[in-house]
């Protein structure tokens, strides 16, 4: 397996592959003023296996488009979807975030959990406005400072991370500049990054390292995640995902 490949196996069998929550999945549906509507044309980009997608399904019904670049979180999404009775509301698309095929003027609703970040936010957000419908709404939560300032350590470590990384303001401002009025902003709360995220991936270590045999590149994936965790726990003052709840204004 390549180190991408290692990457997926580690995290396939997880409920979610970044930070989130339900409660915050429905926070934002909440402000996007779409809840309780039924009939919306959705498309979760860069869903992984489906946190957000099958909450959404389960609150709208759908018709819901998942889109990932990687079959095996598709698969699991499927499987997760057919447990749940959600299949007829869900459709998966394997294609890259950057390449969508959706018709112009499409979509009542756009969602994204901790995934813009691999085409840039202010990048994704001006490439994905034209499917949406005119009034359509944008949710997608993306890495952002908390604070004005913070250690040098910390802002530099994560700028190397993520060269976008910036203030809720400046993000704010990129939605503005591209064609959207804000409708909502929050940050996610430390538990959606330590309780619903990395407990769990850190508990499926073990089972994960003896599925690679004890491969090296599987322990070094190990350390390098470990090692993530830990300076998250050093920045989480400091840093989060932050919800974005935008509508598409003019044509
Ligand atoms: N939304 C999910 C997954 C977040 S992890 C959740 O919150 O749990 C980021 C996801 O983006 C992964 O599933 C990864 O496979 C996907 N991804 C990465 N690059 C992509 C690309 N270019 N196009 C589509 N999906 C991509």
């Amino acid at each position: 397996m390549d180190e991408l490949e290692l990457l997926v196996d580690l995290h396939r069998r997880q409920e979610r592959q970044g930070p989130g929550g339900t409660d915050q999945t429905l926070k934002a549906l909440d402000l996007s003023g779409l809840r309780g509507r039924k009939d919306l044309s959705i498309a979760d980009i860069g869903c992984g296996a489906g946190a957000s997608t099958l909450v959404l399904a389960q609150e709208t019904g759908g018709p819901i488009i998942a889109v990932d670049l990687f079959e095996a979180f598709l698969q699991e999404l499927e499987k997760r979807a057919e447990e749940r009775g959600l299949s007829g509301a869900i459709q998966t698309q394997q294609v890259s975030m950057d390449a969508l095929t959706f018709d112009e003027a499409s979509l009542d609703l756009i969602w994204s959990e901790g995934a813009i970040y691999n085409i840039g936010f202010a990048n994704g957000v001006r490439l994905w406005r034209r499917f949406l419908k005119p009034g359509g709404i944008i949710a997608v939560s993306e890495m952002t400072w908390l604070t004005d300032r913070r250690p040098p350590g910390i802002n530099d470590h994560w700028r190397q991370e993520y060269s976008e990384i910036d203030t809720a303001a400046a993000k704010i401002k990129q939605l503005e500049e591209s064609g959207y009025m804000l409708m909502g902003y929050f940050p996610l709360p430390k538990e959606c990054w330590a309780e619903n995220y990395y407990s769990p991936l850190e508990a499926s270590f073990d089972n994960f390292s003896l599925r690679q045999s004890h491969s090296q590149a599987a322990q070094a994936l190990i350390t390098e995640q470990n090692q993530e965790i830990a300076f998250y726990e050093r920045s989480s003052d400091y840093m989060s995902y932050g919800f974005y709840i935008a509508k598409k204004v003019g044509p």
